[in-house]
C-alpha cells in the first residue's frame, strides 16, 4: 500500500471535488480546510484496491483495528482548531496520516503521536512524504495522555480519538490563547469540545455535536 508511486489522476480530482462540495453543503465553511483536503489525495491513505471508496464520506478500517476518519469529522475539527500558516499542532492519534497532512496542507507545523507501534512503524513510508517532509511532520511513538512536554507550548491540539477525559498535560501544554479540539466520551458517544486557554491560564469551554471516534486508550502497543 504505502510507498509505491500512486497517481492523482483527473478522475481522482473529479471525485475529490464532489466530496468537498458535499462537505460544504454539510455546513463546512472554511475554505482553506476546504482547499486542503482538496489538495491531499484521500485515496493514498487506501490499498489501492479500496481507492474507491476513499471518496466516500465515512470512516474505514486501517491496520492495528483503527480507522481513518470520516471527511466530515476531519473537516469538521480541522474548522474548529482556526488553523494559521505556521500554527504549531500537536495530533493525539496519527492513524493513517490523512489528517496530519491536510493539517500540513494548510502550512502548519505538526507532532502526531501514535500508540499503536503497528502504525507508527507505517509512517517510516508515509504517503506524502514527498510533498510535507519530516521538517514539517514529526511522527512520535509513544502515549498521547503525555503529550509532548519537549516541543510545548502549542498553538493547537486535536484529538482524534474519544477521550475518556480532557487530558491535564496536554492542557498544560496548549499556549495562553491555544484552541484544543477534543471528542470527549459522553452517553455512548463523543461530544465535540473545543477549548480556549485564557491568557490567565484559566479555560473556555464550548460543545458541538456528536461523534464517534475509536478509544483514547493509555500507554502503547508493541
Ligand atoms: N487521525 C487519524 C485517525 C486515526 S483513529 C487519521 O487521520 O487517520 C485514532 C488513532 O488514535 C488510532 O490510530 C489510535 O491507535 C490512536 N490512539 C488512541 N489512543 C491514543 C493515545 N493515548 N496516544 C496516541 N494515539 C492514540
Amino acid at each position: 500500500m504505502r510507498g509505491e508511486k500512486r497517481e492523482d489522476t483527473h478522475k481522482h480530482k473529479g471525485q475529490r471535488k464532489e466530496l468537498i462540495d458535499s462537505l460544504r453543503k454539510k455546513g463546512i465553511t472554511d475554505e482553506n480546510v476546504l482547499t486542503a483536503m482538496m489538495e491531499v489525495p484521500r485515496h493514498f491513505f487506501f490499498d489501492k484496491d479500496l481507492e474507491h471508496i476513499a471518496y466516500e464520506d465515512r470512516a474505514f478500517p486501517i491496520a492495528a483495528d483503527q480507522t481513518i476518519s470520516q471527511p466530515y469529522t476531519v473537516a469538521f475539527q480541522t474548522q474548529l482548531l482556526k488553523i494559521k500558516p505556521k500554527d504549531k499542532v500537536l495530533e493525539i492519534g496519527t492513524g493513517s496520516t490523512y489528517q496530519a497532512s491536510v493539517l500540513a496542507a494548510m502550512g502548519t507545523r505538526v507532532f502526531t503521536i501514535e500508540r499503536q507501534k503497528e502504525l507508527f512503524d507505517l509512517t517510516l513510508n508515509y504517503p506524502l512524504k514527498d510533498k510535507y517532509p519530516r521538517s514539517v511532520l514529526t511522527f512520535i511513538f509513544g502515549d498521547g495522555f503525555e503529550g509532548m512536554p519537549g516541543q510545548a507550548p502549542f498553538d493547537k491540539i486535536i484529538i482524534t480519538c474519544g477521550a475518556p477525559f480532557i487530558p491535564p498535560k496536554l492542557l498544560d501544554q496548549l499556549k495562553p490563547g491555544g484552541l484544543m479540539v477534543i471528542p470527549v466520551e459522553m452517553d455512548e458517544h463523543h461530544k465535540m469540545l473545543r477549548i480556549t486557554k485564557n491568557a490567565d491560564g484559566t479555560y473556555e469551554e464550548e460543545a458541538f455535536s456528536d461523534f464517534s471516534f475509536v478509544p483514547m486508550l493509555p500507554g502503547t502497543n508493541r
